[in-house]
Parts: structure tokens; C-alpha cells; sequence
């Protein structure tokens, strides 16, 4: 077993502990692995693993590794900030995008969704820490534009996603994760058929696995410490 292979199932070790705690089916969570910074070789060595999800959070170095891994059949999420000028090379390369939060960038990735590609997996991106500097559409603009991009063709709206300000503290962790969890349920019960809620990092994916997370993002537990951010 290599070292990445062996951080690895200890990520998935720590995702069914904590699924255990909650009384949750491990299988209703799933792993995502964030490579951004990282080479293709490692993401390689996972795929070797049984990793099959990866996230990236930069457009041209996302495209390469989909490329150089073609072969391999992975699935390739987009977790970063995407600017205007990048919707139609993610919209042709990717399968997910987690960070929509504006109508226009929703419109272009589905006018630029090739015809050939089933329609592009998108979470909304909300931004329940209320933080002025984070991406993210406001909790109380959440519904009207999750509203409308189910009218988009080649968008499949999945589910919510957040990225909380960080905190120690298991209780504080918890609340922004389980503010998510409210919204997807009442976007549920005025009929949005929504599967995902994409929340939880490295430091904190015990209370988003126990506020109901099926989708954890994980890049450091598994990677090790990026160089840049
Ligand atoms: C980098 C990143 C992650 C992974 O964070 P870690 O703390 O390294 O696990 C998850 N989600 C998003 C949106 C990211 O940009």
C-alpha cells in the first residue's frame, strides 16, 4: 500500500466513523477527493485505489489532469471560483460544478454544455457564514435562484453546497452546515428534487457528516499541506 493509498482509507475510516456516530449509512456519503496543486500522478495512484471523484479549484490546470487521465473514466468536479471568460472550457470538460452562485455563470454553462454531454451536475453555492468576502449566493436569495436554473436545459441542479469560515469548535462547525441543511428541505418541500449537499472539508467533515452531508470535499487529510491555497 502506498502512502497516499494509506491516507486514503484512513479519510474513508474517519467518514464511516462518523457516519457510525450519527447513524448514518456510510454508502449515502460520498467521497470526494480535492487534487487541486496536485499532480496527475498522484491523482494516478488513487484512481489505483478505487478513487473515481475529483475535485479541482483551477480551470487550466483541472483540464490538464481530465486530459492526461482521459483513460482512466474518472468523474471531475469543479469547486472554485469560475469566472465568465472560463464557463465553456468547464461546461466541455467537467461533470459537476459546486460553486454557481449568479444566474449569468448558470446560463453560460448551459449554453455551452456541449449537445453530445448529459447535462452538467451543478450545486448552488451558498454562503451561510454571511461573510461578505466569500463566494456564494445570500440564504435569502437562495431559492429564487435555485428556482431558476432548474429551467436550464443542460444543467441537472443536484444540491447545495458550502464552504463555512473555519472554527475549532465541533458546535460551532456545526450550525452553518446545518443552516444548508434547512434550505435544501424547504427547496425539497416546494418541490426541487435535490440529492446533494456538498459540505465538509478536511477539519471539519464530522459536523457536516453529522448535519446530513452526502458529498465530503477532502484535499489535505488526504494530500497532505498544499503550497498555495
Ligand atoms: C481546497 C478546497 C477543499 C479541500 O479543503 P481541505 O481543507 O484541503 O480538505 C474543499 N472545498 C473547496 C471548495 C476547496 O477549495
Amino acid at each position: 500500500m502506498t502512502i497516499l493509498s494509506a491516507k486514503l482509507q484512513a479519510v474513508r475510516a474517519r467518514i464511516a466513523r462518523a457516519a457510525g456516530q450519527c447513524g448514518r449509512a456510510v454508502d449515502t456519503i460520498q467521497l470526494l477527493a480535492v487534487s487541486k496543486t496536485w499532480p496527475a500522478m498522484q491523482v494516478r495512484e488513487l484512481a489505483a485505489a478505487g478513487q473515481r471523484a475529483f475535485g479541482e479549484s483551477y480551470v487550466r490546470e483541472g483540464i490538464e489532469k481530465i486530459t492526461e487521465l482521459r483513460a482512466l473514466q474518472l468523474e471531475w468536479h469543479f469547486i472554485g471560483v469560475l469566472q465568465t471568460n472560463k464557463t465553456r472550457a468547464v461546461a466541455e470538460a467537467f461533470d459537476w460544478v459546486h460553486s454557481v452562485d449568479r444566474l449569468e455563470i448558470a446560463q453560460r454553462l448551459s449554453e455551452q454544455r456541449p449537445a453530445s454531454l448529459p447535462p452538467l451536475s451543478v450545486c448552488l453555492q451558498v454562503n451561510v457564514s454571511g461573510e461578505a468576502s466569500k463566494g456564494g449566493v445570500s440564504l435569502a436569495a437562495a431559492p429564487a435562484l435555485a428556482q431558476a436554473l432548474t429551467a436550464l436545459p443542460k444543467l441537472r441542479l443536484r444540491g447545495l453546497m458550502a464552504i463555512p469560515a473555519p472554527s475549532d469548535d465541533f458546535v460551532e462547525q456545526c450550525r452553518p452546515f446545518r443552516l444548508l441543511r434547512e434550505l435544501s428541505e424547504r427547496l425539497q418541500a416546494n418541490g426541487l428534487l435535490l440529492d446533494t449537499l456538498s459540505m465538509g472539508m478536511s477539519h471539519d467533515l464530522e459536523a457536516a457528516i453529522a448535519e446530513g452531508s452526502t458529498l465530503v470535499r477532502i484535499g489535505t487529510a488526504i494530500f497532505g499541506e498544499r503550497n498555495r491555497a
